[in-house]
């Protein structure tokens, strides 16, 4: 079984309830940014740590990303360490 890997960039100054983690969509394959609690949502890393930028939530067909989708994205260097 396969654990999914939480990607944390940024603890969520709009709810301040939770974790700002990347995922991919399914149909798309793009990867944002997405709160886990108030489901705001970002097309950057850096906008989700400035709290800039931030979308309304839609409808999206997500999953968490593996860590390998993870590099791939080039997202890598934003991880934040808990
Ligand atoms: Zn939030």
């Amino acid at each position: 079984m396969n654990e999914p890997y939480e990607f944390k960039v940024a603890w969520c100054k709009i709810c301040d309830q939770g974790w700002l983690t990347i995922v991919k969509n399914t149909v798309t394959a793009k990867y944002w940014v997405m709160c886990e609690e108030c489901e705001s949502e970002w097309s950057h890393p850096l906008h989700a740590q400035l709290n800039i930028n931030v979308k309304e939530h839609n409808e999206h067909s997500v999953r968490t990303p593996t860590k390998e989708e993870i590099l791939e994205s080039g997202w890598a260097d934003y991880n934040v360490k808990v």
